[in-house]
């Protein structure tokens, strides 16, 4: 799965003008899994783990 999100991000941050570094980007829940959010291609993203960390701090 998250090959195929990495493809369809083409292996960037989904965040815009990210340019993080590939070993850096992490699949992420869009909607979390705590709250029922399946594991899931729809329910996926690519996101850099400081923009991964910094939107836990907003959620928090
Ligand atoms: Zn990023």
């Amino acid at each position: 799965m998250k090959r195929a999100l990495l493809i369809e991000a083409r292996a960037r941050c989904r965040i815009r003008g990210c340019d993080a570094l590939y070993h850096w980007l992490q699949v992420d829940h869009v909607e979390p899994h705590s709250k029922g959010g399946p594991t899931s291609l729809a329910n996926g993203q690519i996101l850099c783990d400081p923009d991964n960390k910094w939107k836990r701090d907003l959620v928090a």
